[in-house]
């Protein structure tokens, strides 16, 4: 039954006659029908992808694609004089995850579904998620971010679990969202454990509210502030629940389905999405000996057949290491595990930075799924390398076997498909449809490189691209883009490391260069996108600094003749999927050995943005794919600047004493004009920070980002090497599929068939 015989079925009504809220409603409960009619994927091994976050983004549209109906019914709507993303407008996206890590896991379950693979996601169902972002005074500031409503894409069951922990038990519910996978007759769930009742009376000033209340505050927001005490007891609350309730439903899920318990591994895999969900690890083991009389040595080898850890980063800041006395506090029935697996640890090894728990009494969590999950894998190859040449040298050295890199991946059905249709409809045009399901087959594009006339129409599309972008910011985001400029774009969380401050000072030069007459030959737009975490604050002076920046720019009528700076507010996969189609030029430019892989880098490539970044993470292997040549890298490489840090040896001072450009630029952050529209306690504080601290080196690389980001714009003059550039981008962009990433993992570590 199509869309429009649904509706007037269930409502004796015509389409037409529906407002768009109710074509919504409906179509949401259409596509919940069809999903419901499929069956789960049955695999003798299941996977659990178990993640405390899964930035899934909106789901309405993203089904009808892989329902294989998405034109269809964008063509009944039509017929009925309405138009389809006037409805995506109303779906509120899905608050469940921060950035990049997020995104992962919601493309690997798409991949997962589309191969058919018998996995699913487990994670909690946070009500309010991460923040919503609101520009005010040219500061970042956070609000809650419900998202829930009555009618939603979550799936009720009755499933319910208890969850132990010192003080009390609480009680869980489990929420299903249908993962169903492109043009398969199976599907998969993602699972969203919550509390029975979460109280948003909680929740007080912006985010603030009572971070003691665990009864009624466990699922309230997605990683609470942890800069006191009770913020990181709640994490560890949250982690706890997540993946106690995570393997009771492996082990209830394994004896259903005819395993022994002895055997449960030929059952189950758990893949723990970094460290957060590590815990898993000490409460299986306990739920193997408490509920099913297994001994120690015998759960721990069970348990140890059937994890893999994936590390995400080398940040020292983000590695968890909880102190014993918390985990006492929340959870001390399993500290006696961790001791004892601790202590076997001690037994085997003589070096004591290879414990889990430390000398200062805290549990280092990534030691423990190292030296317990059968795979410690790294997201990009230069990453997974300096995982094990220097980060977990130690750890390489006594596991070699358990140490593999799979390279992160997106799946093309949303960045591709959905994201950029007119771009998906022209390659249909030149090499069919079998990209979508095997995406090495781009590569046919190859023989259009040389082709002028694709070249033209690849630019055509980026221009009706920066139309409709040039739209929807103006509708949603208050921002007036000029569509004949070269966009230049760099979209991700705001951290040091990311360099989004190198950027600004860019634009400083840039403005600069303008005040003194040179102008550019073209247009250029910078839009920078992203949140930062509430409590990192030299992260939100760097906002302020663009955000002060747009206004001074914009709204000078000599300068935004040439130039455009504008931070999108509120940035989530929804603005990423108007943006990216849009872009020229991808901003890439992480400290070399500081961004593990990177996932947008690769959604740019697809969208034929041509990348502008340095030798870090995946931008290595974007690099070997499309060739030196076709790409613009810049900076000082990875071992440099290990080796920097090992030597303590940069000095920023040194850089901006000793060139003008850089002390010029750094220095207009005081100036009067910037001054005038900013906050001069944040401004003071960055500038200090660059000149005496600058931790994530900016100032090492500025230089030469100037120079190249001058050889980009040239380079764009000449539109016929720049589209040749593009076509071979795209065409070697297939690497970077979630499905091949999957299928590595499965082949490798997961074996589930
Ligand atoms: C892809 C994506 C990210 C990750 O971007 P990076 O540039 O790899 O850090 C973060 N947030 C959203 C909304 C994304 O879609």
């Amino acid at each position: 039954m199509n869309f429009t015989k649904f509706v007037e079925t269930k409502l004796n009504k015509k389409l037409s006659s529906l407002s768009n809220e109710e074509i919504y409603l409906e179509l949401l409960n259409y596509v919940k029908e069809l999903g419901a009619n499929k069956t789960k994927n049955t695999a003798k091994r299941k996977v659990y992808y178990i993640s405390a976050e899964f930035l899934i983004g909106k789901l309405l549209s993203n089904n009808l694609i892989n329902l294989g109906i998405y034109k269809d019914v964008k063509k009944e709507l039509e017929a009925a004089g309405k138009s389809i993303s006037k409805i995506e407008d109303i779906e509120p996206e899905p608050s469940l995850g921060n950035g990049g890590l997020g995104r992962l896991a919601a493309c690997f379950v798409d991949s997962m579904s589309s191969l058919g693979i018998n996995g699913e996601g487990v994670g909690l169902n946070y009500h309010c998620g991460l923040f919503k972002q609101v520009f005010r005074n040219n500061e970042q500031e956070a609000e809650p971010n419900f998202w829930i409503e009555n009618n939603s894409w979550l799936i009720p069951t009755d499933i319910s679990y208890e969850v132990p922990f010192k003080d009390f038990v609480l009680k869980s519910k489990l929420d299903r969202l249908d993962v169903l996978g492109y043009e398969k007759d199976t599907k998969n769930y993602l699972n969203l454990f919550d509390i029975e009742a979460v109280d948003y009376k909680l929740i007080k000033e912006g985010i603030s509210f009572d971070k003691k209340d665990i009864k009624s505050n466990l699922t309230l927001f997605l990683y609470p502030d942890d800069s006191d005490k009770n913020g990181e007891l709640l994490r560890i609350y949250q982690q706890y629940f997540m993946v106690s309730n995570a393997a009771q439903l492996i082990l209830d899920e394994a004896i259903e389905r005819g395993s022994n318990i002895k055997d449960l591994a030929e059952y189950a895999y758990v893949q723990i999405n970094d460290t957060h969900p590590s815990l898993v690890i000490p409460e299986l083991i306990r739920l193997l000996i408490e509920k099913h009389n297994l001994e120690f040595t015998e759960a721990v080898e069970i348990v140890m057949g059937m994890t893999g850890y994936t590390n995400h980063t080398i940040l020292a800041e983000a590695l968890e290491k909880w102190p014993l006395s918390f985990l006492e506090e929340v959870v001390p029935h399993l500290v006696g595990i961790i001791k004892k697996l601790d202590e076997l640890v001690g037994k085997y090894f003589d070096n004591s930075a290879l414990q889990i728990i430390d000398e200062s009494g805290r549990v280092h969590m990534a030691h423990m799924d190292i030296h317990f999950a059968n795979s410690v894998n790294g997201v990009a190859a230069l990453h997974t390398d300096i995982l094990k040449k220097s980060e977990l040298k130690d750890f390489y050295e006594i596991y070699p076997n358990k140490f593999n890199n799979k390279t992160n991946g997106i799946t093309f059905r949303r960045w591709l498909e959905f994201a950029n249709q007119d771009l998906a409809d022209y390659i249909k045009e030149l090499i069919g449809k079998e990209y979508l399901t095997d995406a090495t087959q781009l590569e046919k594009l190859l023989e259009f490189v040389d082709n002028k006339e694709v070249g033209k129409k690849l630019e055509e599309i980026k221009f009706k691209n920066k139309v409709a972008l040039k739209k929807y910011l103006k509708d949603n985001k208050g921002i007036e883009l000029d569509e004949n400029s070269i966009i230049d774009t760099q979209i991700k969380r705001f951290h040091e490391y990311k360099r989004q401050q190198m950027n600004a000072l860019y634009v400083i030069h840039k403005y600069l260069e303008i005040k003194a007459g040179k102008l550019p030959k073209r247009k250029i737009t910078v839009i920078f996108g992203g949140k930062a975490a509430p409590a990192y604050t030299i992260a939100q002076d760097v906002i302020h600094l663009i955000l002060c920046l747009s206004e001074l720019i914009n709204n000078d009528p000599e300068v935004s003749k040439h130039l455009n700076v504008f931070l999108v507010e509120n940035y989530n996969v929804t603005v990423a999927e108007k943006l990216i189609p849009a872009t020229d030029i991808s901003e890439q430019i992480s400290l070399a050995s500081k961004e593990a892989s990177g996932t947008g880098n690769m959604k740019f490539m697809l969208n034929g943005a041509l990348t502008l970044g340095t030798m870090d993470g995946a931008n290595v292997e974007i690099a070997e794919l499309a060739g030196l040549e076709n790409i613009y890298t810049f900076g000082k490489d990875s071992d440099y600047i290990i080796d920097l840090y090992e030597r303590h040896a940069y000095k920023s001072s040194e850089y901006y004493n000793n060139d003008e450009l850089i002390k010029r630029a750094v220095d207009f952050i005081l100036s009067d004009e910037v001054k005038k529209v900013g906050n001069e306690e944040r401004l003071t504080r960055l500038h200090n920070e660059l000149v005496n601290k600058d931790w994530f080196m900016t100032l090492i690389d500025l230089k030469e980002y100037i120079e190249i980001k001058e050889k980009v714009f040239e380079d764009y003059e000449d539109r016929d090497s720049w589209n040749k550039k593009v076509i071979r981008n795209i065409a070697k962009a297939g690497f970077f599929s979630s499905d091949r990433t999957i299928e590595q993992y499965n082949k490798d570590i997961w074996k589930s068939k």
